[in-house]
Parts: structure tokens; sequence; C-alpha cells
């Protein structure tokens, strides 16, 4: 829809916008309203090019586009009735739950076993372990690529699917290569459209699923929706949005909580919201509100990190870890509360 400034276009500039819109297959309908007359683009109007050169022209005020830009994430796509699964889970009919360190540590791979039992023991559907990591400073651990055995060790032992962030093509061949059922885009790299379209690419054809974080810096939601799609573009449609918080902060806690985008995200694209209360906060004490909150604002699922020995964690665990006794409670009243809204 075209809204000029002025109350209607004259007839040199009909014709300008007409000749721009027949550039790519679309044609006019004026629709006069009793002051103001606006212009339907009728055809396909998702073009950014076309939007772009109408915006341009100094007498047009915007463009407003009523087919969504993401067509195939969009709620009202065909692919809103393909249903993802993980493990023995289909997402929408019950809580998904994924726990598990941030961050495995490839000189204590026992610790990282025994988590994946106890956060399986607690109630979580699939185990999270970080062997690449993104680290804002340079001199801390990176991750070892040791730790995706370790991390396929823990599969083996618990049946548990797992998942992992990839921060280039490397990892992500690695992580496919051994197995890893869910591979995670992070905050950092939600945004890099070269490995979102890597990504898309290799998943496609598989039962891999994807988590794909919400960009640090208060991404908007159709920036968010966007950039799913341009994995689901290559033809898998397994993925999932995961809302942890934004910057700037909300002092005191790691992030500024984004829990309350999910009923955004879930009028516009179809979708399953996965949140993840542990980077949104950052410290154990404020998790479990917070994975409540997410829950009673129409979370699909949650992600959450939890270590046997916070302490003798490294990368985020020290700090945001839940032990498994807090996890296990955490996972009860999400599960009660989710099964009591959709009742
Ligand atoms: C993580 O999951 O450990 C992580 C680094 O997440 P994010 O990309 O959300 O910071
Ligand atoms: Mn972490």
């Amino acid at each position: 829809m075209i809204l000029p400034k002025a109350n209607r276009l004259n007839s040199e500039q009909l014709s300008e916008v007409s000749a721009i819109v027949a550039d790519f297959d679309c044609t006019l309908q004026p629709i006069v309203g009793a002051v103001r007359t606006i212009y339907a683009i009728v055809g396909d109007e998702r073009d950014d090019l076309m939007v772009n050169r109408i915006e341009g022209l100094a007498y047009i005020e915007r463009v407003d586009r009523i087919q969504s830009p993401h067509k195939l994430m969009d709620r009202r796509s065909d692919l809103a009735s393909h249903s993802i699964k993980l493990g023995a889970v289909t997402l929408g009919q019950e809580l998904l739950i994924i726990a598990g360190q941030c961050t495995i540590d490839p000189k204590n791979p026992t610790l990282f076993y025994e988590t994946a039992q106890a956060v399986k023991e607690a109630g979580a559907h699939a185990l999270r372990g970080g062997v690449w990591k993104p680290r804002t400073n340079p001199y801390s651990f990176q991750g070892d690529a040791k730790s995706l055995d370790i991390l396929m060790e823990a599969h083996s032992r618990t049946g548990l699917p797992v998942d992992a962030e990839v921060m280039d093509e490397t990892q992500l061949h690695l992580a496919l290569e051994a197995g890893v059922h869910m591979i995670q885009v992070g905050a950092r790299n939600a945004l890099n459209y070269s490995l979102l379209t890597a990504i898309g690419k290799a998943i496609a054809g598989r039962s891999t699923l994807v988590l794909l974080k919400r960009s640090i810096h208060l991404g908007s939601v159709n920036e968010f929706i966007s950039a799913a799609e341009y994995i689901v573009s290559y033809g898998n449609p397994n993925v999932m949005l995961c809302p942890r918080g934004t910057s700037p902060t909300l002092e005191g806690y790691r992030n500024h909580p984004d829990e309350s985008i999910t009923p955004l995200l879930k009028e516009k694209t179809w979708a399953p919201v996965i949140v993840d209360p542990s980077h949104s906060v950052g410290r154990a004490v404020y998790v479990p509100s917070c994975a409540l909150a997410a829950v009673a604002y129409g979370a699909d699922g949650l992600c959450i990190e939890s270590h046997v020995k916070p302490a003798q964690g490294i990368g985020d665990d020290p700090k945001q870890a839940l032990t498994p006794e807090v996890l296990a409670s955490t996972i009860r009243q999400a599960k009660n509360l989710w099964a009591s809204l959709h009742a």
C-alpha cells in the first residue's frame, strides 16, 4: 500500500510509480478515500528493491506492505502445519526442556556425563553443551573440538538428543558429521547471513533442528523472523526461535529479559519459541522466575544452563547454571504452568 505525502498522486507521479511497479510485474489500484487516495500494489509486493525505489521518491510518505516479508515463516504459510519433533517431544504438545552446561570442559568429561544424567533425571528432553564458545574476551577459554566427542558420548549414555553452538562452517560440518541433533546459532551470529545460509544448505534433507538465538542488540521481531527465513528457505523447516535477553541490560541482570517478545513472535510466525532465561538474567538465582515468566508468555520450551557442580564449571556455569535440584523444581513448576495454560 503506497501512501503519498499529498492527498493523491498527480498524473506524472502516478505514471512514474506505475512504471516502477510494472518492472516487478505488479500494477497499481487506487483506493479513493473522502480526503486521501492511497494505492494498493497488486501482485507480489515483497521485493525490497521495488519498495526502496518507491520510498526513494520525494513525494512518497511510505509503503506499507500487506504481505509478510518472510513468506515461509509467516503464520499463514503452508508450513504452519509442520510439526517439529525433538526426541520424543512434539513441539506444541508439551513444554520442551533443553538443559545442560554452558561449556563442556574437555579436561573434565566426567562432570559433563554427570550433568547429562542429572538433567535427564530432572526432566529435560535434550542436552545442551558448548563445544566452541563465543567469548567476548579473546583470552578466555574458546572451547575445544575434543568436546564434541564428549557431547556425543553423553548422548550415547543418556539417549538425550544434543544441542551445540557453531560459529563457522568448519564447526557446522564437524557437528553434523558427529550427529549433533540441534545446531545452535548464538546471539552474536544471529545475523551472520553467510552462516545462516550455510546452515540452511547443510541441514536441507536432514532431520537436524536449529535453535536460533535472538541477536543481542534489540533486534526487531521482523529481523529475528527473517533470520529464520534464511535457514528455512533451503528446505528444512525445523527452526526454533530463542529469545535470550537483549542489550542494553537492565541493571542487575546480564541482559534485558525479553521473554515478553513471545506473543509478538507468535502473532507473526508459526515457529516454536524456546526461551533461554539463563543468558537473559545471567544469575542462577533469577533464572527460575524468568523461566516461569517465559511459560506464562506462551513459550513452547526453555533452554536452561545447568551443572552438577556450578562452582567447578567454566564459561557461564559458575554464575548462571542451576544445580540439578533447582533445575528439577523449575522444570516441575514450568511443566505444571504450561499444562494449566494449555488445558
Ligand atoms: C550459550 O548458549 O552458551 C551462549 C553463548 O548463548 P548466547 O549466544 O545467547 O550468548
Ligand atoms: Mn552460556
